[in-house]
């Protein structure tokens, strides 16, 4: 390994509530496949476009990521889009992490869904110039948009977080989908019940 080469930091935003297999397994691919020297993990205030379910406070959904990934020595819980002034858009996010690690190159990991939508994101060229997208298979495979980088990434998982929200919230379990030590900060906080 080259050690003048620059770190290799994958943005990892969304609203993680709560974080999931399917999250955790995006990343560890995505981290294998780019070569990555960190994830960072960045839960963002919930969005007023996913109504009709309960949503976990923000600290529980930060500490709940802080548990998932406390066993990776590459993943990083970060709070920054919790206590920036919102609206926390994800250039805005981007250019505070270039300023904040100026020598390292940046991507921005993300399921299908949302590569399918980021031209509704507020500014995505701007956040396009940042970063080079990590994009995982979900209800199909990213189709890549001319000038944009992008890289695809092989297999898909399952997990959906509405899924999980609507087992719990129905007095079912969802502990399969989960870490163990999501799962039970979820059972003692009571957390996601109607
Ligand atoms: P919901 O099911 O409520 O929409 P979500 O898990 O999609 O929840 P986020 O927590 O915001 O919502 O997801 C963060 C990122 O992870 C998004 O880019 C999303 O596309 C991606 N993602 C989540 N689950 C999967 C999955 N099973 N496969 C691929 N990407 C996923």
């Amino acid at each position: 390994m080259n050690p003048d080469a620059p770190r290799r930091i994958a943005l990892f935003g969304g609203t993680f509530d709560p974080i999931h297999l399917g999250h955790l397994e995006l990343a560890t691919r995505a981290r294998e496949a780019l070569a990555l020297d960190e994830v960072r993990f960045l839960p963002c205030h919930t969005s007023p476009h996913k109504p009709g379910v309960t949503s976990a406070p923000p600290a529980d959904r930060l500490e709940m990521v802080r548990l998932a990934t406390r066993g990776l020595p590459w993943a990083t819980a970060d709070d920054f889009d919790l206590v920036a002034p919102p609206p926390a858009y994800s250039y805005r996010t981007a250019e505070a992490m270039a300023r904040r690690f100026p020598a390292a190159k940046l991507f921005w990991i993300m399921g299908a869904d949302q590569w399918r939508a980021l031209p509704e994101w507020k500014e995505p060229e701007r956040l396009a110039e940042l970063v080079e997208f990590i994009v995982a298979a979900r209800d199909g495979a990213p189709e890549p948009r001319p000038g944009w980088r992008m890289h695809p990434l092989a297999g898909c998982h399952p997990a959906s977080a509405t899924a999980i929200r609507r087992e719990l919230a129905a007095g079912r379990g969802a502990d399969g989908w989960l870490d163990p030590a999501v799962a039970e900060h979820i059972s003692r906080h009571r957390l996601y019940i109607a």
